[in-house]
Order: structure tokens, then sequence, then C-alpha cells
């Protein structure tokens, strides 16, 4: 990797030729030394190459690698020459540009990069040369180019992995369970009215429903939370766009994220021209009603953890402080799962989650999931006779060339990454085919990814690391109805203890419709819900 350019320092007037005498001697040392600061070898370090002062202008030709990157090393030549001009001869710098940049990398990339500062990507022999636009001063201060050429290697490794983001391995499972379903409870929950569709991927639930979805939540509560010390916490739902930032969200996935705009006022007279149109056309023109709305500073919860690191940034730990063990159930989460993805309770765009996180040092972390994992197991096995299975998936990002290819037989899953749980869908088809799975939880220790970047800390510099778990609401509900239907006599015991009184929902003339009245007092009968005045 080859760095080459042209760095143009302008004064606040010409130097007289004593300065130009000097720089000869001042270029030598900054080559031998300052340019060098950091380099193993010479050549990973820069080089001023020749230089010229032309009125009040430096120009300085430079060279340079991996460890000292052309926009670094010119800093430092300001850094190094600014207290001489202005001590001896009263000279400022009035500014910094950086030209004719040229990065060469040992590498054939096909990817480009849509960024302002690109002027071309060019590839031949073995190499890709990319050539950049003048770079200001403000620019040169942040890692511009190493995260320019990260940026170009993370999008060739995403390209050469193809569609499949995720590396997928099953790491247990549950024995086959009897299957004693094959209805697919999205179309009965539908038909007998106890949950209503109102805009893609958002659904109305009615009291039966939600009664239902509540015990879901309190049987998670009760079997794996409690036991291990998991105590309640209310995060946050509308999220300030920074936080994606850090966590990586907003670079990712901006695709499936739900934005937060506030008006332009609080003041009412401002809205005059809307409250007026909306009066006389009796309609909302989307187009206009941009006109009295910010841009987004916010999304609607997403991964629903990240407003728990952003809480706890610059904290200070000790031992007796850690672990910490919390869950949020407070709210639910909002997805664009794009058109054609929706489907029931199954793909929402508005959907719950109880999201469990914690935060300790490694063998802590790792305890903890581990405890986790106990608990979850006895959960979807034995409470609710689920069939299940896990999968070790290692988002791409945690991908380094190579490396999945060695974790092939053994995984060690006591380091950084994400179990899924999934459950069989029998309604979908057969169980050999993976697409009659459904993701219904997960759990991650994420190392100290999230720590580093919202520098949570420990008095003692001790690694911190989180961890967290989300449990999808709807989609064990559905899971379970799934699999086991809706006869109450046949479902486990643990769940026949909890769900016992399904209220009543929705009763009109109309409602359910009524060609689904049949179903719905069957399922009511079966479920045992309970007559008026019983
Ligand atoms: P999928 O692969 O099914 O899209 P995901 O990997 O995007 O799921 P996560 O980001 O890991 O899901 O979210 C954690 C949990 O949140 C999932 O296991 C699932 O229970 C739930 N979840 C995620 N997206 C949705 C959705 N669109 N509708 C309902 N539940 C969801
Ligand atoms: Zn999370
Ligand atoms: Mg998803």
């Amino acid at each position: 990797m080859r760095f080459y350019g042209e760095a143009v320092l302008k004064l606040s007037k010409q130097p007289p030729r004593d300065f130009a005498e000097e720089l000869k001697s001042l270029v030598e040392k900054l080559n031998k030394e300052v340019l060098l600061k950091g380099a193993k070898h010479p050549e990973d370090g820069a080089r001023i190459t020749s230089f010229v002062i032309k009125d009040d202008e430096i120009f300085f030709n430079m060279e340079s690698g991996r460890a000292v990157p052309i926009h670094v090393a010119i800093l430092r030549i300001k850094n190094n020459l600014a207290p001489i001009l202005g001590r001896k001869y009263k000279i400022g710098i009035r500014s910094l540009l950086l030209k004719d940049v040229r990065i060469e990398l040992d590498e054939e990339f096909s990817v480009g990069v849509e960024v302002p500062i690109v002027e071309k990507i060019e590839t031949k022999e073995g190499q890709t040369v990319i050539t950049l636009k003048p770079l200001e001063e403000s620019l040169l201060q942040k890692p511009i180019l190493q995260r320019l050429i990260s940026l170009i290697e993370e999008k060739e490794q995403r390209k050469r992995w193809g569609g499949k983001i995720e590396h997928w391995q099953k790491i247990k499972e549950s024995r086959k369970k009897r299957i004693i379903f094959k209805d697919d409870p999205n179309v009965i929950l539908e038909r007998i009215g106890w949950i209503s569709n109102i805009a893609p991927g958002q659904w109305f639930f009615t009291p039966p429903f939600t009664y239902i979805f509540r015990k879901f939540e309190e049987m998670l509560i009760d079997i794996v939370l409690k036991p291990l010390g998991f105590v309640e916490a209310i995060f946050p739902k509308m999220e300030p766009i920074e936080i994606g930032l850090k966590t990586g969200h907003l670079k990712g996935t901006p695709n499936q994220m739900v934005f937060a705009s506030l008006p332009i006022s609080y003041n009412i007279e401002e809205f005059e021209a809307w409250q007026d149109y909306v009066s006389i056309y009796g309609e909302a023109d989307l187009e206009f009603l941009q006109k009295f709305v910010e841009p987004p500073k916010y999304y609607l919860c997403f991964a629903q953890c990240p407003p728990f690191y952003r809480f706890l940034s610059k904290t200070i730990f000790t031992d007796k402080h850690l672990p910490l063990k919390w869950f949020d159930r407070s709210g639910p989460s909002f997805r664009w799962e794009g058109a054609g993805g929706l489907r029931g309770i199954e793909r929402l765009v508005e959907f719950h989650r109880v999201e469990i996180v914690w935060l300790g040092t490694p063998e802590q972390v790792i305890e903890i999931r581990n405890r986790l994992l106990e608990r979850y197991e006895y959960f979807m096995d034995k409470a609710l006779d689920l069939e299940w299975r896990w999968a070790w998936v290692t988002p791409w990002f945690l991908v380094h060339a190579g490396e999945t290819e060695e974790m092939k037989e053994e995984i060690d899953i006591n380091q950084p990454g994400t179990i899924d749980f999934e459950a069989y869908l029998p309604y979908k088809g057969d169980r050999e085919d993976h697409r009659n799975w459904l993701e219904i939880g997960n759990i991650s220790i994420h190392g100290a990814k999230y720590t580093k970047a919202f520098r949570i800390r420990h008095a003692a510099e001790k690694t911190l690391w989180t961890g967290c778990s989300g449990f999808g609401i709807e989609r064990w509900v559905l899971a379970f109805l799934a699999q086991k239907g809706f006869e109450r006599d046949s479902w486990p015991e643990t769940v026949r203890k909890y769900i016992r009184d399904i209220p009543r929902g929705l009763e009109a003339s109309n409602y359910p419709r009524p060609q689904y009245f049949d179903l719905k007092k069957l399922i009511e009968r079966r479920v045992g819900i309970k007559e008026h005045g019983e």
C-alpha cells in the first residue's frame, strides 16, 4: 500500500531567503525522524520527495506507506513548521491542502465507493489505484484515508460472500416432537378476529391474543430471567441518530430503519398553510407535509439494546458493581422488512421483544450467557415442548478471511458471536427444508464492541464485555401455536398453568367476518374462553 500526493501550505506572507535555506535541513530532519515515527520499516513511513517555495506557498511532494498515511504526514509537517515559522519569522500558516492524492493498493478490488472525495478507482495488473479530489485540512484531521481503505476491503469481502451475509452452523437441537397441528396460526388468528391488520406489518391485538402474548412474556420472566437475577428497566424507544452511528446500525441497516422527524417549530402559527390546506382539501398531501417537518433526528427502536450502552457511556465500574443483568420489555421495535417479506405475526414492521442485556468482565459475560442458554433450553424444550434448534451465526462483519473455514468442525461458542434460536413451523412444510424454520430469538456476546464505542470502563482498566438476547414475543407465540395448535388440552402443563381464562375479544355483527364465526367458536371452546357471566 502506497500513498502519493502534493501538500500545499499557504502562509500569511512570502517567507524570506533565510527560511528557504533552513527548510532544506528541516526537511531532512522530518524525513529522518518525524515522518518515520510509528513505522517499523522506513518504507512504511512517509517521505518528502521534493519541495519548493513559490510566493507565499510551500509545495511538498510526498510519498508514504501504511504506517504513516500521507494525510497524517502532512499534519506532522505542519505542526513542526508552525512554531518555527511563527516564532522566528512571524509567519502564520493560513491553510493546508492535499492535492493529487493517489493510493495504490496491492490487490484488484472490484467495488466502488460513492463519496465526494473519490475522483476515480482503477484496477490493473493486480493493483487498485484510487485518485482523490483535493482534501481540505478539516478532512485531514479525521482518519479518512484509513477509513476509505477499510471500506473498500469490507465491501469487497461482502461481495465475495455474495448474498449470504451470515455463516450458519447448527450447534444443538431438540429431538423431533410429535406434530399434532398443520394449520397456519397467522390465518386462523386473523379469521377469528384475535388480530387485525391495520397497515403493512402492523396489527391490532385484541384482548384474547394480548392475554396469550402477555403470558408468554410472563413465562419467560418467571422461568428464564428471574432465577438468574435479571431485573427490569425501561429503555427509550425513539433513539437519537448518534446512537445508531455508534452501534453501526445506521451504516449497516439504513434500509430497515424507521426514521422519526420533529416538527419544524412548536409555534402553531407556522403551520397555518398546512392547516388551511387540510381544512379545504380534507386530505394529507405528504409532499407538502415535508415542508413542516425537520430531517429525522431519531430512528424508532430497532435493536432495542443500544440505549442501554448509551446510558452506560463514560460510566466507570469496579468489581463490586458487576455484573449488571437487566431486561426491557417496555415497547415495540420497528423494522421495515420490505413489503414482500411481511407475513402475519411472523414478520412484522411493529413487533415486540423482551431484550435482555448484561455487562461484566469477559468471564462473567460468558458465564451469564451459558446460564441463560440452560434456562432457555429448559423453557423451549420442557416448558413449551417445542421442536427447536440452535445455530452459531457469525455476522459478516465478524468474519475475517479464512477464519470461518477453520471453524468448520468444532465451534468454540465461548467467544463473541451470536446463537440463533429457531423453531420448526409445520404449516410451512417439511422440517428438512430450512425455510420452514423461523428464528424466534437469539443470544449474543458482543465482546468489547459496545463498551469501546460507548466508553464503558472498569476503574482498573479491566476489559468489559456486553451480551444481549432478543426474545421476539410474537414469534414465540406463533411457533407454539404452529406446533401445538389451539387445543388447550394438548398443551404442556406449564402453559396450561399460565393460560387459563382467555378473555373475550370483539364481537359485532360483522366482526369477525360471519363466515368465520364457527371457527371462532370452535377455537374458543378449545382454548377455554369463559362464557359471559360464568
Ligand atoms: P430475521 O433473520 O428473521 O430477519 P433478525 O436476525 O433480523 O431476524 P434480530 O435482529 O436478531 O432478528 O432480532 C432479534 C429477534 O427479534 C429475532 O430473533 C426475532 O424474534 C425478533 N424479530 C426481528 N425482526 C422481526 C420482525 N420483523 N418481526 C417480528 N419479530 C422480529
Ligand atoms: Zn441486542
Ligand atoms: Mg431481519
